[in-house]
């Protein structure tokens, strides 16, 4: 696979690349030497860029599947990557970066975000992490910072912000999840807000092409919609098997056949409870009355008499509802 630079960075990545969400704890929960398995089995068929995430919970699987490669090499012949945290202060910041390095053995990270910036004024009350940030790469422990967001106002913001290197955003042809303001934003405004990041030298990479599982049916029409967007890099995908990678890769390599549509019968709906901010909107919206609240005011499915009929997903304003 043909690597492109992520910007201006010096940190080249392949077109398709892994989220290991997928293969924690609030997932698929694979026990350590699977995940490490998988994310080496990744490497070897090409791929070389890893997204991570201190809520994640998954460094131990980055740590387990990158033994006995050289990651001090040129960032041309390793893999790259990539970890971001919610936090707000300068300290929990510094908290967060020695942890990663720590967890994961690395001498360095290459790319760390501020996880998830919503709307204004989030970035102005993260001013604390973000200082942290500039100051850690500048010390030579990250080589590139930025942020991962849903928002496009975000998206557009970060454009005009010098020491941002990376924008990390949500897009998916369907505009799942996609935000602007207090509402929904479309997918043209926020390839409208890729391409002005792309265009003063910022590096981009795409997350939730398949909108949180939902667009995975439409496997190629999903893919080649973010490809076709000027200014991405790469499309980071959450992975669990390793049937996914190899589609995966043949789909980078223009290989797999236009009509692959994976088989999505057995993926169910959930709710992810680190996201979900109990506004009550997909209680309302499902016509099974399949989700309720648990104990702590998160709502929650009953997969008992859930459709899996996707209803749900599109109306959670925080993407916190998910199909795999
Ligand atoms: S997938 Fe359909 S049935 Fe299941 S929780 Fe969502 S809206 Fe309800
Ligand atoms: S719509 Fe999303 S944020 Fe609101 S209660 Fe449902 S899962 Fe939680």
């Amino acid at each position: 696979m043909k690597k492109k630079e992520l910007g201006n960075t010096g940190l080249y990545v392949t077109p398709v690349s892994f989220g290991v969400l997928t293969v924690g704890n609030t997932q698929l929960d694979l026990p350590l030497e699977e995940g490490a398995a998988l994310i080496r089995y990744a490497i070897n068929k090409g791929i070389n860029f890893f997204d991570t995430a201190q809520y994640y919970e998954t460094y131990p699987y980055l740590k387990e599947g990158l033994k006995g490669i050289n990651m001090q090499a040129s960032p041309l012949k390793r893999p790259i990557i990539c970890t971001k945290s919610l936090c707000l202060t300068y300290e929990e910041m510094e908290y967060a970066i020695e942890e990663s390095l720590r967890e994961m053995s690395l001498d360095a990270i290459d790319i760390f975000l501020l996880h998830e910036v919503r709307q204004d004024p989030d970035f102005e009350l993260r001013k604390g992490a973000w200082q942290c940030l500039i100051d850690y790469k500048a010390a030579g422990a990250i080589r590139a910072i930025g942020v991962s967001t849903h928002h496009v106002d975000v998206a557009e913001k970060m454009a005009c912000i010098p020491e941002c290197d990376i924008l990390f955003p949500l897009i998916n042809y369907a505009s799942l999840g996609i935000r602007k303001g207090d509402g929904e934003g479309s997918c043209e405004e926020m390839a409208a807000a890729i391409k002005k990041n792309a265009d003063v030298g910022k590096g981009v990479f795409a997350m939730k092409a398949f909108g949180g599982g939902n667009l995975t049916g439409s496997y190629i029409k999903a893919l080649d919609y973010v490809s076709s967007i000027e200014g991405i890099s790469s499309i980071m995908v959450g992975i669990g098997k390793k049937e996914e990678i190899d589609r995966l890769v043949e789909y980078a390599q223009g290989i797999l056949s236009k009509d692959y549509a994976p088989d999505v019968t057995k993926k169910r709906i959930h709710i992810d409870p680190g996201d979900c901010e109990g506004c009550g909107t997909c209680l309302t919206r499902c016509p099974n009355k399949a989700i309720f609240w648990n104990k702590r005011g998160i709502a929650e499915v009953d997969h008992g008499i859930c459709l899996t009929c996707g209803y749900c997903a599109p109306v959670c304003p925080v993407r916190a509802i998910i199909m795999w």
